[in-house]
């Protein structure tokens, strides 16, 4: 493509994560509204090039559950990916502004994010590898599309040495060092299913054993933060020495003040020693729903469920015939 930033006008900021900034721009020659996404990356010119080589792969996905790729272009020193604008943001962003989305949503969302699953492994055997809130986008048409794919390894390598490749949804087995497959990416959908669920997310420090006893965790922010900061060091440092840190530290890993009061390090540690997160409280949802969530969330990757045998459960079933109006519910934010 002949994809350029002197055709790219800035409308606004849409948002900065881990790998840098996501910007509404319009490209001017055709008039389209695009989401720009700009990633800084230390990497060699031939690197850079195999990057946008690789890329390119994005454009070639075409499904109703993927959000589409305009093209990717160099803008030294960063690389610019441009793709489909989702005018209604991501939703992590829509539940911090509406709360606890309602159980129907949710099942939509599931539905979408197994069918975007299915489409990128079955026909481009690409495993996600960021499934979370904020990699999952609505637009005004009532869709619900998935976004930041692992489409490139050359991408992830040059981010990696820098942060990426731990997040706070990241199942047992790749705490532990397992490959990704792309039933790592089924446990983090069960993990963002129940945080919009709750409008919160599911980990809390209330099975820790010290005396700190604040486990409210809607500084999901600053969790996120200190998961940046932390990864390579909680994965790299194995379970006894994590254990260690985490027993001393209520006063030393835990960084950040203003209510949070769980370290990376100990959430790590919890999702391995612990038993997975539920749909809760009891009797609140529908069993159908719980019973997909806890296929979701089985710790063991080798009993933990496949995108397509998660779609034979009954709530999938409910979703694919559901009449639920998700462009009228749009309308309401
Ligand atoms: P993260 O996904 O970790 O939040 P990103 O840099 O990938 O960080 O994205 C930052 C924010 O930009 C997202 O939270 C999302 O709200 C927004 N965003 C990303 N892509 C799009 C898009 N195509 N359309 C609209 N908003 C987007
Ligand atoms: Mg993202």
């Amino acid at each position: 493509s002949d994809l350029k930033n002197a055709d790219l006008r800035n409308l606004a900021e849409l948002g900065q994560g881990n790998g840098g900034s996501v910007m509404k721009v319009e490209h001017v020659p055709s008039g389209t509204v695009m989401a720009k996404k700009i990633v800084l990356i230390d990497a060699k010119p031939s690197v850079r090039k195999q990057i946008l080589r690789e890329l390119q792969i994005m454009h070639s996905c075409k499904s109703p559950y993927i959000v589409s790729s305009y093209g990717a272009f160099l803008a030294e020193p960063n690389i610019c990916i441009c793709m489909e604008f989702m005018d209604k943001g991501s939703f992590d962003g829509i539940y911090k502004k509406v709360g606890a989305i309602d159980i129907e949503v949710v099942r939509q969302v599931a539905y979408s994010v197994l069918e975007g699953l299915m489409y990128l492994y079955d026909v481009h055997r690409i495993i996600h590898r960021d499934i979370k809130p904020s990699n999952i986008l609505c637009n005004s048409q009532g869709e619900i599309k998935l976004c930041d794919f692992g489409v490139s390894g050359e991408l992830i390598n040059s981010i990696a040495h820098t942060f990426v490749g731990t997040s706070i949804y990241m199942s047992p087995e790749r705490i532990q060092g397992a490959e990704y497959s792309v039933k790592s990416d089924v446990w983090s959908l069960g993990i963002s299913l129940i945080e919009l669920a709750l409008g919160r997310f599911p980990f809390s420090d209330a099975s820790s054993d010290d005396e700190d006893n604040d486990s409210d965790l809607e500084g999901t922010e600053d969790l996120k933060k200190t998961a940046t900061n932390r990864n390579s060091l909680a994965v790299k440092m194995g379970e006894k020495t994590a254990r260690r840190h985490s027993r001393r530290k209520s006063k030393g890993v835990s960084l950040h003040g203003g209510g949070m009061t769980m370290s990376i390090i100990e959430l790590m540690h919890q999702i391995v020693k612990e038993p997975a997160p539920r749909l809760g409280p009891e009797g609140k949802f529908a069993k159908e729903a719980e019973e997909f969530v806890d296929a979701c969330l089985l710790k063991d990757p080798e009993e933990r469920k496949t995108p397509r045998e998660l779609l034979a459960y009954v709530w999938m079933d409910q979703a694919q015939k559901s009449t639920f109006d998700l462009k009228e519910w749009t309308s309401t934010f």
